[in-house]
């Protein structure tokens, strides 16, 4: 049964999907998101905000700094507080190699206009005192932003209905109608939509998807797990990474949001069960490096799924298999901070046919020439949300 006709379908309603269907329908497209579950359900409403620009890969940097600027605009153009901060990255380093590296990317993306500060221990006890001697030195970005994910999700909806987007919620697509190599519509749970361009933003289940165009993403899904704190006297002030350790903040109302890397050779998949034992352990690696967090008492964890690609890049553009297909998907745990700047490419490749920042190198061509990724190379990484 046909129930609807759209000149673009999004799947998934996640900052990506969502980002993207609010630049369309401010474009003027007629556009459309299917959702199997509700807004911002997945790791849109998982993530603590983080918007970095520390540690990027070298091809992300460009799109980095314009998402930036469209950032700093975002609430006066979604016309809505999106608890917008610059509290700064700081990422510690554990040893010498590592504070190296970081001397290195401080002069890097100095090229690209990001004012990145390598500093030694004292200076990072100088900017934050709790911080122990077990940390060596560090790369701080001062400008790097924090937003409520919430927020930015729902003022993405609500511009998008005001602009005519329209959204099936609790409806799953569970097949795409292809014919001669074209996408000509979506079968969902509920019925059929015919249409000429799909994008698939589907997070962790964008290899689903796929299969039903018959072709292979490497996606590798795993949980990560987040902590949250009762608020204690502000001592933390910028968002702190750690290698193999995991990433925390303190909020403005003092409570600590704590989160894990994926161990080496960790737990992969879809579930969403607190796991006691990930929990303890990160705690206990941040109290090395915070000690004054050592009496917090936890207040809730939860688990969010992470679309980890071989590389630990997104897979972004049209592919060669399926006129109409665009793939939007494997962000490997960094995809909010680069939201804005999405919407904006996916609306710019579908309206004018291409896009105005270089994007290349996110293609998914690159996997076909590398062949079938060995999976556990992926969890050799360093993993930063
Ligand atoms: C715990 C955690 C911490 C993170 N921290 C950060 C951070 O600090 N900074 C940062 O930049 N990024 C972070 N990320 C990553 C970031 O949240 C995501 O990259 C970003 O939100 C983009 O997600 P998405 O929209 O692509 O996918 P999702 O938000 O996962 O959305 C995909 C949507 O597709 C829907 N869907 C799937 N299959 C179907 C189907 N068959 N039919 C219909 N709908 C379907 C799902 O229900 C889901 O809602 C973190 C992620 C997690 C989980």
């Amino acid at each position: 049964m046909t129930i609807q006709k759209a000149d673009v379908v999004i799947i998934g309603a996640g900052t990506t999907g969502l980002s993207a269907v609010y630049e369309l329908a401010k474009a003027g497209a007629d556009v459309l998101v299917v959702e199997k579950r509700f807004l911002a359900s997945e790791q849109g409403g998982r993530n603590p905000g983080g918007i970095r620009q520390i540690g990027r890969d070298k091809n992300e940097l460009p799109l980095m700094v314009a998402a930036m600027k469209r950032w700093h605009n975002l609430p006066k153009e979604l016309d809505c507080d999106l608890e917008l901060s610059e509290d700064g990255y700081l990422w510690v380093a554990l040893n010498e190699k590592e504070l190296e590296t970081m001397r290195n990317l401080a002069k890097r993306d100095a090229a690209y206009g990001i004012k990145e500060y390598a500093l030694d221990r004292s200076q990072v006890q100088e900017m934050a005192p709790a911080i122990s001697d077990f940390v060596f030195g560090g790369l701080y970005s001062p400008t790097d932003l924090i937003a409520n994910p919430f927020l930015v999700c729902k003022g993405y909806y609500d511009n998008a209905k005001r602009l005519g987007a329209r959204f099936l919620f609790n409806t799953e697509v569970t097949g795409l109608r292809i014919e001669n190599k074209r996408i000509c519509g979506v079968i969902t749970d509920k019925g059929e939509i015919v249409t000429n361009t799909v994008i698939n933003a589907a997070g962790p289940w964008a290899d689903r998807i796929g299969r039903m165009a018959e072709i292979e993403i490497p996606l590798i899904p795993c949980p990560n797990q987040f902590i949250l704190t009762e608020p204690v006297p502000t001592v933390l002030p910028p968002f702190l990474l750690i290698s193999g350790i995991g990433v925390c903040r303190q909020a403005a109302n003092g409570q600590v949001f704590i989160g894990n890397t994926n161990a080496p050779g960790g737990i992969g998949g879809f579930s969403k069960n607190t796991n006691y034992g990930e929990m303890t352990r990160t705690a206990t690696n941040l109290i090395k490096i915070v000690p004054k967090f050592r009496k917090l008492n936890i207040l809730r964890t939860w688990v969010g799924t992470l679309d980890f690609s071989p590389d630990d890049n997104f897979i972004f553009g049209r592919i060669s298999e399926v006129e109409g297909l665009i793939l939007a998907c494997g962000f490997s745990g960094h995809g909010f901070a680069v939201a804005p700047i999405l919407g904006q490419l996916l609306c710019e490749l579908i309206i004018q046919g291409k896009t105005s920042l270089p994007t290349e190198s996110f293609n998914f061509d690159r996997f076909k020439q590398q062949g079938a990724q060995d999976k556990e190379e992926h969890f050799a990484h360093q993993h930063m949300d």
